[in-house]
This record gives structure tokens, sequence and C-alpha cells, in this order.
């Protein structure tokens, strides 16, 4: 049986921290879904489409990664693609400790569905959507944290 694996977030923006847990997990998965969570209560700085087609753009000669935008919860969107595992990355304890919580609340929601923690790389850990959003408020480039050109 093939693993399909989705890789959900908010990516806003997506980073080459994203890129690196992406490229390991095609190391354990058949194929990878980046899934863009559209939050209808979280205002967003970068247009979910437009990140949507930056990130397929990065991976445009990869047919094992694709791009999606979804609403409601990751285990739901998960099962309606038939992907069996969840991907997310862990920069420090204050991830890990976000992260426990929700991995417990979808195995809770269903079974299914296997939550796997990529620990990020040193040289990207410091890179946060959060981090670049601030960045590019204040004019300065952030070109060298992102894979693609804006
Ligand atoms: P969310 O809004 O769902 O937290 P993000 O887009 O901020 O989504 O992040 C998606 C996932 O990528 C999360 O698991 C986050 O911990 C992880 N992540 C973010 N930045 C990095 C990084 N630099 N290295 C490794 N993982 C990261």
């Amino acid at each position: 049986m093939k693993k399909t694996a989705i890789f959900p977030g908010s990516f806003d923006p997506f980073t080459n921290g994203h890129l690196d847990i992406v490229l390991r997990g095609l190391l354990c998965f058949d194929k990878i879904v980046i899934a863009l969570g559209s939050n209808t209560t979280k205002e967003r700085y970068f247009d979910i489409l437009m990140m949507k087609d930056k990130i397929a753009s990065t991976f445009s000669s990869n047919n094992l990664v694709s791009v999606e935008v979804f609403e409601g919860m990751t285990v739901d969107f998960a099962q309606k693609i038939n992907a069996n595992y969840i991907i997310r990355g862990l920069r420090n304890t204050i991830d890990f400790e976000y992260e426990k919580n929700i991995a417990q609340l979808n195995k809770d929601l269903t079974n299914k569905i296997e939550t796997i923690f990529f620990i990020a790389s040193p040289q990207n850990s410091f890179i946060s959507s959060t981090i670049l959003r601030e960045l590019h408020k204040n004019k300065q480039s952030i070109v060298k944290y992102i894979p693609y050109s804006l």
C-alpha cells in the first residue's frame, strides 16, 4: 500500500524550514500533500492562493508532492484524500507542547491517522513564518529563507 502523508499548515509564508521537512518526508513516504489550512477566523498576511501557487512552483518538477487548500479539520481532509499520516516539524519545546496536544487530539478523533514528527535541521531552526512576516512588513528581504521568488 502506498504511504501518503499530508503536511498541513498555514504556510504564511512557506519557508526553507518547511521545504526541509518535505524533502526529508519524501525519504519516508511515497507521496506528500502539502495542505494549506484556510482558517476563516485567522487573517493571513500572504494570500492563500498565491502561496499555493508559489509552493506548487517549488515542487513543479516533483510529481510526488502536491499542494491543496482545505477547510475544516486536518484529520477529515487527510481521510478524504486517503492519507494515513500527518507530518509536522518540531523546532523546540514550545513546538513540542503545542504539537503534542494536537497529535493526541487527532489520535483521539481517529485511530487511522498517525502523526510523524521531524526535528528541524539546525540551520533552519530559527526560521519561522512569523519572523518572515515581520521582516517582510519591515521591508526586509526574505529571499534567503524561502525556496521561491516573491
Ligand atoms: P501552523 O500554523 O499549523 O502551525 P506553520 O505553517 O507555522 O503551521 O507550520 C507548519 C509545520 O511546520 C508545523 O509543524 C511547524 O512546527 C513546522 N515548522 C515551521 N517552521 C519550521 C522550521 N523552520 N523547521 C522545521 N519545521 C518547521
